[in-house]
């Protein structure tokens, strides 16, 4: 089997550092993962253009993503946009500076600058 042993060889020598493991892991949690970094090497991969390769993101991408909704007044209500992708209204409280995650879906929620009436 010299023509395996000599392709994984060539393969080998290109070591992706610049995947990343996972957006919120920096290593590997299990013992039996491959990091990714070493995980595209072999014959299968061989040719393969990883750039081109679907590289969907995680869920706290995408969040972090999402605009900061400014609120008026003290408090945002989020059920996450409601329907099946919902879930229990909760309300957040904005009394501290700086924006506030929701604990289910994460959305940001800042309050409006206040209008200081006279
Ligand atoms: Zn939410």
């Amino acid at each position: 089997m010299n023509t395996l042993n000599s392709s994984s060889a060539i393969v080998a020598n290109n070591i992706r550092e610049d995947l990343k493991q996972s957006a919120n892991r920096a290593t590997t949690w299990s013992e039996n993962q491959i990091e990714k970094k070493n995980a595209f090497k072999g014959p299968r991969f061989e040719n393969t253009d990883i750039e081109a390769q679907p590289q969907p993101k995680a869920a706290i991408e995408l969040i972090a993503e999402e605009p900061i909704r400014m609120v008026e007044g003290r408090r945002a209500r989020c059920d996450g946009g409601g329907g099946a992708l919902g879930h229990p209204a909760v309300w957040i409280n904005l009394d501290r500076p700086g924006n506030h995650a929701c604990g289910y879906c994460g959305i940001r929620f800042e309050q409006k600058p206040h209008h200081h009436h006279h």
